[in-house]
């Protein structure tokens, strides 16, 4: 009789940590953006991949990470210094964004800080110094939480072609129909609803308005039903609907001035949150090479180390190159970005064009990243206990929104290439 011995490999074994030198020079790093790395990074050390993967199985909202960012003052990142923010760009809010995700937060760690970023720079950019002085204090301290009310069942990537519409009331206020998709834990959406019908605008563009609404769930004319989801479910995602819910009728971005201007008003939280979204990627990117690493640098089998396979080295190191190429190009667009606002000769196709090409290299090399973290680990890699099973549902996110590959490859063809639309 033998005795059977397990040798399961363990995530608890002592694994020689050999941290690459990855994710970010930090030699190219502004003091600023030097403090922000770090500063976050200390915030994320009490949120181990243990948390987020107690949270992944529970499905329970990770309030207390969403305060200790909060507490931080972080959420201000790149909010406007008057209002008590700390005045810094989108770069260094990626800069957060990825240190968050790249801690083994992954995207719930996004998801649940994320709006309050790049939803709010529309609001710090068009809004009336009241709506700035009303919300943004309480969007960085963390009393209200936010979410970006865009995509419909029914118009899917058409945005041009939502059918949520709101109509001014007799007093003023506004009443909404239809449904959205969007989150449930939010005090304040952002909303863009159609104001003037589609057939009495000249272009689809026009008539489009943006909209700061209270989340009231108390109030009539408002449902909110979670989605079951493959990944990040402890942070809902949400079928919304609205039938004659009726918000303030100061809650337009950009007071008066801003009715039917919403898409150009929105392009701004667009693309930073295409910025956002690609360092997220870069972030779940790194976390599932980095434990790849190690285990390739310590699994032995055939008497050797795994590593030592060309066949498993080989492609780690193709998945550090995807994702360097795709953090250049990442942190090229949030400096165009942050660069545009104050530089007018930078034109906004310039930045879109930036925002969605990283965007769209940084979800494929994260997704990369995850998928041959998996392999390297072999079965193992398909335990939770070893997390990349986890990064690697949520690396599908990014490819998909805030928007596909495929629409971002179709604005290159058209916008860069002039190509002919193909749609
Ligand atoms: C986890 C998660 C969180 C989200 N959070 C939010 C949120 O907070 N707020 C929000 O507003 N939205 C949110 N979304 C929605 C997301 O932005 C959309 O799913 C995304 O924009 C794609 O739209 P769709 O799902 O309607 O796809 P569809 O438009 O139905 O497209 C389906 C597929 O067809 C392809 N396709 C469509 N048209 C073309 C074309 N002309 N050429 C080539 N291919 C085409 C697409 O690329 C895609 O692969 C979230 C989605 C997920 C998965």
């Amino acid at each position: 009789m033998r005795a059977l011995r397990s040798s399961t490999a363990s995530a608890a074994t002592s694994m020689s940590r050999r941290a690459f030198s990855s994710t970010m020079d930090t030699t190219m790093l502004t003091e600023s953006q030097r403090e922000v790395r770090d500063g976050v990074a200390e915030v994320c050390k009490n949120f181990p991949n243990s948390y987020w993967r107690e949270r992944d199985q529970t499905k329970t909202y990770p309030f207390d990470f969403h305060k200790a960012i909060a507490d931080g003052g972080w959420l201000g990142v790149s909010l406007p210094e008057e209002n008590g923010g700390s005045g810094l760009g989108v770069s260094e809010a990626s800069i957060m964004m990825q240190t968050i995700t790249e801690s083994g937060a992954g995207f719930p760690g996004a998801q649940c800080t994320h709006a309050n970023i790049y939803a709010t720079q529309p609001l710090a950019v068009f809004g009336s110094a009241e709506q700035r002085a009303q919300l943004i204090p309480k969007i960085i301290s963390g009393e209200y939480r936010s979410c970006f009310g865009v995509t419909e069942p029914n118009a899917g990537l058409n945005t041009l072609e939502l059918t949520t519409t709101a109509t001014r009331l007799e007093n003023g206020d506004w009443g909404q129909k239809i449904w959205i998709t969007n989150a449930q834990n939010a005090h304040i959406m952002f909303l863009l609803a159609r104001t003037t019908p589609v057939d009495q605008v000249k272009k689809k563009s026009e008539g489009l308005t943006m909209f700061a609404i209270p989340v009231d769930k108390s109030k009539n004319g408002i449902a909110i039903k979670a989605i079951k989801k493959m990944g990040g479910g402890c942070v809902d995602s949400n079928e919304v609907w609205f039938d004659d819910y009726v918000v303030p009728g100061d809650c337009v971005i950009g007071g008066e001035e801003g009715i039917g201007k919403g898409f150009r008003i929105i392009l701004h939280g667009m693309n930073s949150e295409r910025c956002l979204v690609a360092a997220e990627a870069l972030g779940i990117g790194y976390a599932a090479l980095q434990k790849a690493a190690d285990y390739a640098g310590d699994r032995e089998v055939f008497g050797r180390k795994i590593g030592q396979n060309q066949g498993i080295a080989h492609p780690l190191a193709d998945a550090w190159a995807q994702l360097h190429a795709a953090s250049l190009a990442t942190y090229h667009a949030a400096r165009l970005y942050d660069n545009a606002l104050v530089d007018k000769t930078i034109s906004p196709i310039t930045v879109g064009t930036a925002a969605n090409t990283a965007k769209m290299l940084a979800a494929e090399a994260g997704f990369n990243a995850a998928q041959r973290a998996i392999l390297t680990h072999g079965g193992m890699g398909f335990a939770a206990e070893f997390d990349v099973e986890r990064m690697l549902r949520e690396s599908f996110v990014p490819r998909i929104a805030p928007i596909s590959g495929e629409m971002i490859r179709n604005y290159i063809s058209e916008r860069v290439l002039n190509l002919p639309k193909s749609y």
